[in-house]
């Protein structure tokens, strides 16, 4: 782990549930997806850079939410984008 640290989690009062299990922008224009990845903030769910269209990232970028969490089976690390840091 980083010795890097993040202040962005900590002001984060209520983390969101993800939305659903599909990356819902892939799915409007009929893309696929390598991993998802769930925005601590509100719960939007977007697909990781692996994938083709990285909307999770786009999601940081449009709505200054850095914070994301994978929600692969068996995987709960989150991250920030703007430290580029994994965040406990
Ligand atoms: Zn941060
Ligand atoms: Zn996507
Ligand atoms: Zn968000």
């Amino acid at each position: 782990m980083a010795n890097e640290t993040c202040a962005h989690l900590t002001g984060l009062t209520n983390l969101v549930d993800p939305a659903g299990k599909v990356c819902t922008l892939c799915v409007e224009v009929g893309d696929t997806w390598v991993h998802l990845r769930a925005c601590l903030d509100c719960g939007m769910v977007g697909c990781c850079d692996s994938s083709k269209n990285r909307h999770a990232r786009k999601h940081w970028g449009a709505h200054s939410h850095p914070l994301i969490q994978s929600i692969e089976p068996g995987e709960s690390w989150r991250y920030c984008f703007i430290d580029d840091v994994a965040v406990a």
